[in-house]
């Protein structure tokens, strides 16, 4: 989508603290960091949330997560722990309508989330 941030920021068009990138996948750091690590996992492709990824392309959301589980390890927060979450939806805290992953990590993770 030619207009969406995280579309743009995929595209280079916008810059951002790359961390990890494949075919399919990118990773950048957060703009407004919520832990010591808060890292962005996007599908290239847009799907403006979780509710919109097709059931035969459901594969982009292991792949996203598969790839926080790296970056958990490059940043060295895998054996302490993380928390990788999508927010989907107004209720759920989503303010930016492109699919995304949050890594947060560095620190230790209240439950339940506010
Ligand atoms: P959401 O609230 O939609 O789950 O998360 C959106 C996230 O995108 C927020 O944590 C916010 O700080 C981050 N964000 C918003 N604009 C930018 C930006 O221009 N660059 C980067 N790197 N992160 C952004
Ligand atoms: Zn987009």
């Amino acid at each position: 989508m030619t207009d969406c941030l995280f579309c743009r920021i995929s595209r280079g068009e916008i810059p951002a603290a790359k961390v990890a990138e494949n075919d399919e996948c990118l990773a950048f750091r957060d703009i407004s960091p919520q832990a010591p690590v808060h890292v962005l996992v996007i599908p290239k492709k847009h799907y403006a949330s979780l509710n919109e990824v097709p059931a035969d392309e459901f594969r982009v959301v292991a792949r996203m997560q598969d790839m926080a589980r790296e970056v958990a390890v490059s940043e060295g927060i895998a054996a302490t722990g993380y928390r990788s979450v999508i927010n989907t939806g107004d209720e759920g805290g989503q303010t930016v309508s492109h699919l995304h992953l949050h890594l947060l990590g560095g620190r230790h993770m209240k439950w339940p989330p506010g």
